[in-house]
This record gives structure tokens, sequence and C-alpha cells, in this order.
């Protein structure tokens, strides 16, 4: 195959990942591959946002650093060029289950630092001149039935008990949802302003410009094949390095030795083409507020800088053997559903043509937990589990991960998540049941709990793999 060729087919591969790296006005063509073997003082494996923000912020506290980033496709190629671009609130996680190890009082300062940090990543993306249609429209979740409503107060308490007041997360009465999102059968929303909207592909790709303007190499098309300490191998050379950092998120369980470090859900999306000023009239999201349910297989969602409607929810589990894998990035027993989510939740736009459909998976470990870890004696450290949150979280493991390589003892290094142990997943095939029952048993739930004001009795069966209680 010719060279051009094969970079035309590359550049499509990459476009057909999503609506957002489809968009992309720039060039996906990958950056050179690491040109042979090499040293640097940190290595980082990923390009993605976790990667990106680590090196963004060594590199701005120690511009002496050598950095390089080696990516086995290219920036943004994994879930950071995919999600639904909401730059949501809070770490990701059960504050609860922290607690068990940690004081409360640094459990809520995490709280405290990732709301702080929708509009520190703001500030990033002015200074740095990122053009991702950045909004700060708040994060807003619609009940439709009594037990989504009660969900909100459970929800709004145990908040509160982590130091949020009603400045930060709030219960919207039917109207004041109506000013914000028409929703047919809507009874009560869940407010939070901490949150962004964000197109992630441009987001992931300037930033990924800016860590280069900073002087840190990034090296695509270059897998690593060991990521070890103090080197990484990969088949165009070895970077050897006093520190290296691991940033691959549902990825890691492919690396040897990794595989049940994580349950790696796939999360799948649409969007309708450009809608018409009158449909955004009746629909509303007129600040571009992230969207959703509150389900338990809930949706979520964003209005694009560029007015479509952008949809995303769970995908189908993953097959024994290979749990990350492009086949099941797309499925159109999820299409489907989340065309009928468009034609029940938002009636002005049923009909739309649907112009993509796209997915990929998250990292959720065995108690939803976030973790930042390093070890000083070998130099190896490694970021990420967000179980769907690493729009935020990321940028706060990239921070802690900075501070944590120069030994800085800051506000950072003593978070809840550094150094944060989480058991790891059951073999299989236990955590594949665990990941079909998740999915089926929450499908059910959602049925049942339409002619019933309770949560269903069922989604204790699933509670020991969800959320908070690993
Ligand atoms: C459909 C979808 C919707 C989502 N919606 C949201 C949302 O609205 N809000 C939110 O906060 N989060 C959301 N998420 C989750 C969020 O996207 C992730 O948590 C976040 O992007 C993780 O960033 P990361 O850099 O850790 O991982 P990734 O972006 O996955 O980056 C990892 C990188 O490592 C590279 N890599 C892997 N293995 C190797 C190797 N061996 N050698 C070299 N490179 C390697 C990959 O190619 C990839 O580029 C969503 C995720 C999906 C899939």
């Amino acid at each position: 195959m010719t060279e051009a060729r094969y970079d035309a087919q590359l550049e499509q591969r990459y476009r057909e990942r999503s609506l957002w790296l489809d968009g992309v006005p720039s060039s996906l063509s990958p950056r050179p591959h690491l040109p042979g073997d090499g040293t640097c003082d940190v290595a980082i494996v990923g390009a993605g946002t976790t990667g990106l923000w680590t090196a963004y912020y060594l590199k701005s506290l120690a511009p002496e650093l050598d950095v390089a980033l080696v990516e086995r496709e290219i920036a943004g190629f994994g879930a950071s060029g995919r999600n639904g671009g909401g730059i949501g609130p809070g770490i990701s996680g059960n504050p609860r289950v922290y607690s068990r190890h940690h004081d409360p009082e640094l459990v809520r300062m995490a709280e405290r630092l990732a709301y702080q940090a929708v509009d520190d990543i703001g500030q990033v993306i002015e200074k740095e001149g990122i053009d991702c249609g950045w909004r700060k429209g708040g994060w807003l979740r619609v009940a439709v039935t009594p037990s989504q409503r009660q969900r909100i107060d459970g929800f709004i308490e145990e908040k509160r008990r982590w130091g949020a007041g009603p400045e930060d997360w709030r219960l919207l009465e039917p109207d004041e949802v109506e000013q914000r999102v028409r929703i047919p059968g809507a009874i009560a929303g869940l407010y939070t302003p901490h949150a962004a909207s964000i197109n992630p592909a441009r987001f992931v790709r300037g930033l990924a410009d800016a860590v280069e303007r900073l002087g840190v190499a990034i090296y695509e098309k270059t897998a690593a094949i060991r990521i070890e300490p103090g080197r990484v191998v990969t088949p165009h050379g070895t970077v050897r390095a006093r520190h290296v950092l691991r940033a691959t998120e549902a990825f890691t369980v492919q690396l040897p030795g990794e595989r049940r470090r994580f349950l790696p859900l796939y999360s799948l999306m649409i969007a309708t083409e450009p809608l018409s000023a009158g449909v955004w009239s009746s629909i509303g999201l007129e600040n571009r507020e992230h969207v959703g349910d509150l389900c338990h297989v809930a949706f979520y969602g964003q209005r694009t800088s560029d007015d479509r409607l952008a949809l995303g929810g769970r995908g189908v589990p993953y097959r024994f053997g290979a749990p990350v894998d492009e086949r099941y990035e797309r499925q159109p027993e999820v299409e489907e559903r989340l065309t009928r989510v468009i034609a029940e939740r938002f009636p002005a736009a049923a009909g739309a043509k649907i112009t993509h459909h796209w997915g990929g998976a998250i990292a959720v470990p065995r108690d939803w937990c976030v973790s930042a870890h390093y070890d000083p004696s070998t130099g190896f450290g490694w970021a990420g589990g967000y179980s769907g949150g690493g729009n935020n979280n990321s940028h706060l493991c990239g921070r802690v991960m900075a501070d944590l390589v120069l030994g800085r003892n800051t506000e950072l290094t003593g978070l809840p998540l550094v150094g944060h142990q989480t058991r790891l997943w059951e073999h299989e095939p236990l955590r594949l049941i665990a990941s079909r029952s998740i999915v089926a048993i929450s499908r059910s739930a959602d049925k049942v709990e339409q002619h019933s004001t309770r949560t269903a009795r069922r989604v204790a069966l699933v509670r020991p793999f969800v959320r908070g209680h690993g």
C-alpha cells in the first residue's frame, strides 16, 4: 500500500471513532513515531487527558524536565476524544469509600477541588487558546418517576454530608426544570453549576498542541509493549526514564498482568444533524447544560456548540476473551435505544437524522474510585479508574501526578485518591457476569420503576458490584 493511501485510511479510521474526531478541522495524521532508543526524565504512556494533563503540569512547574509521551495511535484516540463532553462535578466514586481509609475532611477537600477544577480547566482552555466550544452551563439530571425523584433527595443529602451547600447542588422544581429543558413528564431535576460542556476531541487535540509548545515530545503510532520502572519498551525502541507513568485507562486491561485492574464498560453515543433554532426553542438547553436522566440505565448528553443533540448511554457488555475491542463501539441495539430516548425525551427532535454513532470503554475499578499511584523508590506511577468521569478527574490526577513526581508536598498529594487501594475484579467469568448483570438488572429495574413509587428491590442484587460497594 502506498504511504498516501495508508495515511488516508488511518485518517478515516480516526475520524470514524467519534462525532468529535470527525469534526476536528486539522489533519489527524499521526505525529512521528519514536525514532529509536532514547532517554528522558519522565516517560508517560497514553496521550489522553490523563497523560497530557500530567505532562502539562510537569512542564509548567519544572520547564527544565525532559518529558516524552508515547501514544499507540494519536492524541485523543481513546475515551478522551470520544466522550460526552461533560466536565462534571466532583470526584469519581463514593466519598464514603474514600473515608473508610482517610480523614473525612480530606474527602471534603477533594470534592471542593474537583468543583474548582471546572474553572481551572476553563482557564487553561482560555490561556492556551483551545477552540473547543467550552460553556459552563452546569449539570442537570431530570427525574421522570417518583423513585427517581426520591433518589434526588438521597443524593443531595449525601452531598451535604460531604460539604456541599445549596449553591453546589439543589433540587429543581418542575417549573425550574422547564426553564432549562422541556422533557415530557419531568417531575424534578438535580442541578449543580459546577460543570461545563466541551467538544472533547477539539479539547484533547488542543491540549496536546499546548503540551508540545511547552517542549514535550509526543510520539504517536508508538505502542508500549512493556511499561516498567525505568523503561518503556516499544517496537521502535526503548525509552529509559527515571520516572515512568502509565495513563492508559480502559486499555490498561490489555497489558500483561493488568487484566483484572478494571471492568471495561462500554458507553455509546449518537448525534443528530444540526437542529434548527425552532427545534431548540422547543427543547431549551440554552446554557448547554450537560443533561441526562436518573434512570438506572441513564442517558447523558449535550447540545453541541454546532447545535446538534449528542446523547450517550451504556452499551451492551463486552464478550469473553477480548474486553476492549473496536467491534463493540457501534451496537444497533444501543443506537435504537438512544434514538428512542430522543423521541421520548426530546420529541421536537424526533425524526432528526442521526449522523454519527460511536463509543468507547470506561475503566471501572472494583470500588468505582479513582486512584493516583507513584512509588518514589522505583519512579513508577499510574493514575485513572475514573468510572466514566475522567474529564474533570484526569485534570486533578494530572496535577497530583506532577506534584508526586516532583516530590512536592502539597494539598493535592494528601488527597484520598493518592495511593488509594482497590481490590482487583474477580476472575472471569465472574467479571463478565458482573458486567452483564449490571446492565440487565439496571434495565429491568427502570421498567419496574415506571409503575412504582420506590426504587426497585432488584437493584440490591448488583449493589456488591456498583459504585461505592467495592
Ligand atoms: C462514550 C463515552 C462518554 C463519556 N462521557 C464522559 C463525560 O461526559 N464526562 C466525563 O467526565 N467522562 C466521560 N467519559 C469518560 C472519559 O472520557 C474518560 O474517563 C477519560 O477520557 C479518560 O482519559 P484517559 O486519558 O485516562 O484515557 P484515554 O483517553 O482512553 O487515553 C488513553 C490513551 O492511551 C493510549 N494507549 C493505550 N494503550 C497503550 C499502549 N500500550 N501504548 C501506548 N499508548 C497506549 C490509547 O491509545 C489512548 O489514547 C466518557 C467515556 C466514553 C467512552
